[in-house]
């Protein structure tokens, strides 16, 4: 617990005014391993004040210019690559596996990717007749509140901290209590870069004081968040009061269809790695698993072998797969939809029971769990539990496939096994989410947009789309004519 972490307000690394601290827990042992400033409203306020001051200079400079302190962050993230992959895997029990290769490469990549192609951004000149011009000169909000979970912690504030950026926005980014360090360091870093003071704020706490004081502030233009569906209706009901837009990325309830002509191998292999890819806390993670009937046994049977096998433990070990859940709280949450389950029709194939070797047995560990023949209406197959834990439920028809897949609540993806690329089509155009998959599922890269409809949320990320959640298109008329060309004008000059 030698490092001492920062809050950054106006360029200045603090502490909270009031001393408060936050314990940070490894989730792989139960242990407290750092503190965290605890903020609060008061530096809310600060950090506001100081990203109104700094925005305006910020928007006047030419985006290169801004661009170049994006590709100086990349650089200094790059630099301490062993430290972040290793803090990230430590403070939320993302396996190494998925922290050293994605989390922290994605972070640099996704920042240089920004400020090169948010330099492009431009404006449109519309056809109103010779005597005015008109055009849309696109502008940064002002100030925005960036709020972020646990899940990618370095990996979603850069998402949002890059775009806001490049486009002359400022910022104050509230990154999830129980894992806030790899965002802390990158408040060093931000100094380091030579940022100008104010432009990025980082402040620690609460959501439920800090979070909220960032969303009803009123210098605050706009709310980027990701998070669970809960929390964003929360969100957006406090912005409602301001009518203050909030870009929203939500929770999932991921389908995944198997039809019988697909490659079985294939479909096993892409379901384990949609399933329990950061041990299945992934908004995109596919939790339903719709089987077409005639194959139904043989997939059950293939991917719960394939799910025995995922080698389970320490974080930190490059073989290992499948790491702790992010804390205690949220180990026991699964473990009550797992006992839910238990209770009902379904049929445990794999998992159930808390893991309790040397290695598993003080941390926050749910081993891979399978359950068959599940009700689709049941709470399990409709609730987002957010862990490696799924269902089974065999369908005859593809359409039957498309109507299990669309009722939910939620609409972020779903995925299609089959060789028949043009049903895949069809039934891609039936369903209703973000984004749909054919022979794949988790397939995500900047260049595509990535979001959700319904309670997963509205807003894109990634994308020259991503962009738009950041800026404003202002309507601008220039009359060419010399007098103003009005409706009234014959009657305004004769009366
Ligand atoms: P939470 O909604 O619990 O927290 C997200 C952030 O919101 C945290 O910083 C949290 O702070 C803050 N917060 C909590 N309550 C409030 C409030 N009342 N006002 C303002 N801010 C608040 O989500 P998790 O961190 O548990 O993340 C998991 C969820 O995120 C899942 O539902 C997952 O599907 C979703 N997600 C969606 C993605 C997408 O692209 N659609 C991507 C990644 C995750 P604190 O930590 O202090 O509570």
């Amino acid at each position: 617990m030698d490092e001492k972490y920062s809050m950054l307000i106006d360029g200045k690394l603090i502490q909270a005014r009031s001393g408060a601290t936050m314990e940070i827990v490894n989730p792989a042992d139960g242990k407290v391993f750092a503190v965290a400033p605890k903020g609060s409203p008061a530096e809310v306020e600060k950090a506001v004040d100081a990203a109104w001051n700094a925005q305006p200079g910020w928007a006047s400079m030419y985006a290169g210019e801004r661009g170049k302190f994006l590709f100086k962050l990349a650089e200094i993230i790059r630099k301490h690559y062993d430290e972040l992959w290793r803090l990230e895997t430590m403070q939320y029990g993302g396996p190494r596996l998925k922290t050293s290769n994605f989390d922290i490469p994605t972070a640099a990549d996704m920042l240089e990717w920004m400020a090169g192609i948010g330099r492009g951004l431009s404006g449109l000149t519309l056809p109103v007749g010779s005597s005015a011009r008109a055009m849309t000169v696109r502008e940064p909000l002002g100030v925005l509140g960036l709020i972020t979970p646990w899940n990618f912690p370095l990996v979603t504030a850069i998402a949002k901290v890059s775009p806001a950026l490049i486009t002359g926005n400022t910022a104050v980014l509230k990154p999830p209590s129980c894992a806030p360090l790899t965002v802390l360091r990158l408040a060093e870093f931000v100094v380091e870069a030579g940022l100008p003071p104010g432009v990025l704020n980082i402040v620690t706490g609460p959501g439920s004081s800090v979070g909220e004081a960032l969303v009803s502030h009123p210098k605050v233009a706009k709310i980027n968040f990701t998070g669970d569906s809960n929390t964003g209706k929360r969100i957006m009901s406090l912005a409602a009061a301001a009518v203050k837009p909030v870009a929203s990325e939500l929770g999932g309830k991921n389908a995944f269809i198997v039809l019988d002509d697909a490659d079985l191998d294939g479909a096993v292999e892409g379901a384990i790695w949609g399933s329990f890819f950061n041990s299945g806390q992934n908004c995109g993670s596919c939790s339903r698993l719709f089987i077409q009937e005639s194959i139904y046994d043989r997939f059950a049977e293939r991917f719960v072998a394939a799910a025995r096998r995922l080698p389970m433990g320490d974080p930190l070990k490059p073989e290992t797969m499948i790491g702790p859940v992010a804390y205690r709280a949220h180990r026991d949450s699964i473990e009550g939809f797992v006992e839910g389950a238990k209770r009902s029709k379904a049929r445990l194939l794999l998992g159930g029971e808390r893991p309790n070797d040397p290695e598993t047995k003080n941390g926050f560990f749910v081993a891979p769990t399978i359950f068959g023949e599940c009700d689709p209406a049941s709470e399990f197959m409709q609730e987002e539990i957010f862990g490696p834990v799924v269902g089974l439920t065999r369908f005859r028809t593809p359409d039957e496939a498309v109507a299990l897949t669309n009722d939910t609540r939620y609409g972020l993806c779903a995925s299609v096994w089959t060789k028949d690329v043009r049903l895949g089509m069809v039934m891609a155009d039936q369903i209703k989410t973000g984004t749909v998959w054919v022979n794949q599922h988790l397939a995500i890269v900047f260049e595509i947009p990535w979001g959700g409809r319904k309670e997963s949320g509205w807003s894109k990320e990634n994308s020259t789309l991503a962009l738009e959640e950041y800026t404003m298109q202002k309507h601008v008329w220039i009359d060419l004519a010399g007098t103003p060309q009005t409706p009234w004008q014959d009657m305004i000059r004769q009366g």
